[in-house]
């Protein structure tokens, strides 16, 4: 028996975060030949359909496989992805849900092997470690995708395993951090606030985080020459091959709209304002895929925005509970007077979901204020776009680290007040200094060459495309056993 190809299984995390890197390597694989099933909830499948019809429309050998999301009691209906979320309460909730999945995963792996078509490989998201269970029972082997860096990464492994911030009197008290291939101090405020001992998801992350070790490998969005150092010293930590294949949204045949979700605007209208700024002189705005900034944040913004008269395509997301339940929820209000008429002339906001690789890599985007999500960083990094880093949650802070501190492509945000608010002045301040300051100057500088060394990377020969290249030959080398012991199998 001989099965037409290598079939791999990808298993992202409910989130926009980790749904779209992984929908990136689905496509990259199914590039290089092999078959790919992306599998993901019913509520989550609509946000990725079109783009993998897209590519089975171009022959890749690609499929969506859709499970029913589990339900446990006090979890709203409809709660299936992290845009949802609206307390901790619920978060634990979400997460106790998804070791569900695991029954109706299995039955999909063995649907396969009845038809012909069995997994040689998992490549599952670090939020879902029985995945090691799985894959065992299968005799497959398991990869685990981090949407992080490996920066972040080796400071985690390094927290969880030490606590050295465990008997810090304050927030801003600082701590070496062990075992890293470079000193590097950090506060509390550096850290996750899951990092604590006392957090409820403490104990959880832990165990996540030691199951690492026991998968195959790991498979990271990032590329060797922008974080050496790490990268090395993770390989070293965990004794096992870490891919690095990133950028992720430089590779080929990656949709520049309707990137994880569909977007809230024309691509023609998005073009027509960029086209119309000239070079570099357009600030984005965006947070990320989750709702995070308050109510009294973003008049603080469109305060800073005024003052500045900075030219500026700012994207707008709120919880989706505040137009559900009031639907006269507007963010008009939350402007100050005159706001408007700014935005007609200088600013383009769009509420909702927004081209965010379209707006990042065109020449007239000058700076990022961003909450430096892992995957906003690399794709800034990757169009050469220096940043303004506002962390809210989760290694955010470390990805504001490395942004300031590590590669200096980017200015930190001030701190928040007493109000937990980030007050206009600073936001200008900070704003100025990238787009028209020395520091800034200095930060887009390095942030060039970062890209150039991005694209080259990705390219053929480049470490990004050799370390693709040895992780599909590794995928044939495990379809090729499983089609020995197959075939072994039916002889005896
Ligand atoms: N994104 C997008 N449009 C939006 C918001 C986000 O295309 O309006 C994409 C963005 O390009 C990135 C991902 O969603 O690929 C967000 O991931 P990130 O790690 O930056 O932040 P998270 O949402 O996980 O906090």
């Amino acid at each position: 028996m001989g099965f037409s190809r290598p079939h791999v299984i990808l298993f992202p995390f409910l989130a926009q975060g980790h749904m779209i890197p992984l929908l990136d390597i689905a496509k990259v694989l199914a590039g290089c030949g092999l078959r790919v099933s992306y599998v993901t909830t019913h509520g989550n499948a609509c946000h990725v359909r079109t783009s993998i019809n897209e590519g089975r429309a171009l022959s890749l050998d690609i499929h969506l496989v859709e499970l029913e999301m589990p339900w446990v009691e006090r979890l709203p209906q409809g709660c299936e992805n992290m845009d949802s979320i609206p307390s901790l309460e619920i978060f634990i909730l979400f997460l106790m849900t998804l070791k569900k999945l695991q029954e109706p995963f299995e039955k999909m792996l063995y649907q396969l092997i009845d038809e012909q078509q069995p997994a040689c490989c998992l490549i599952a998201d670090l939020f879902f470690g029985w995945c090691n269970e799985t894959a065992e029972k299968f005799q497959i082997p398991r990869l685990v995708f981090h949407g992080i860096s490996s920066f972040a990464l080796s400071v985690e492994y390094s927290l969880w395993s030490h606590l050295p911030h465990k008997s810090l009197k304050s927030e801003q008290e600082t701590f070496l951090v062990p075992e890293m291939p470079t000193p590097l101090v950090l506060s509390k405020a550096n850290l996750s606030k899951e990092a604590d001992e006392s957090h409820p998801l403490f104990l959880f992350f832990d165990d996540l985080l030691k199951r690492d070790k026991e998968s195959w490998g790991i498979v990271a969005n990032t590329f060797y020459e922008l974080e050496p150092v790490y990268v090395d010293h993770l390989r070293k930590y965990v004794g096992k091959p870490v891919w690095t294949i990133g950028p992720l949204s430089l590779s080929k045949g990656i949709e520049s709209i309707d990137r994880g979700k569909s977007s809230d605007i024309k691509a023609d209208k998005c073009l027509q304002y960029l086209d119309s700024q000239r070079p570099r002189s357009v600030l984005y705005i965006s947070f990320g895929s989750q709702p995070c900034i308050s109510d009294k944040q973003i008049s603080e913004i469109a305060l800073a925005l005024q003052a500045i008269e900075q030219p500026f395509i700012w994207i707008i997301k709120l919880p989706s509970d505040a137009t559900k339940t009031n639907p006269q929820h507007k963010v008009s209000p939350l402007f100050p007077s005159g706001f408007e008429e700014i935005t007609k002339k200088k600013g383009l906001i769009i509420m909702g979901w927004a081209p965010q690789l379209l707006i990042l890599s065109h020449p007239s985007i000058g700076g990022f204020l961003t909450h430096c999500g892992w995957n906003s960083t690399i794709e800034s990094i990757s169009s050469g776009v220096p940043m303004i880093a506002w962390p809210f949650f989760a290694e955010q802070n470390l990805n504001v680290k490395m942004v300031v501190d590590v590669l200096r492509i980017g200015l930190p945000i001030p701190l928040c007040d007493h109000e937990g608010l980030v007050r206009w002045e600073g936001i200008k301040n900070a704003a100025l200094e990238l787009m028209h300051g020395e520091e800034g100057q200095a930060a887009r500088g390095r942030v060039l060459e970062l890209a150039e060394a991005a694209k080259k990377a990705v390219g053929i020969g480049g470490s990004s495309h050799k370390s693709l290249v040895s992780l599909v030959e590794q995928i044939h080398k495990w379809h090729t056993s499983m089609e020995q012991y197959m075939e072994n199998d039916t002889q005896h």
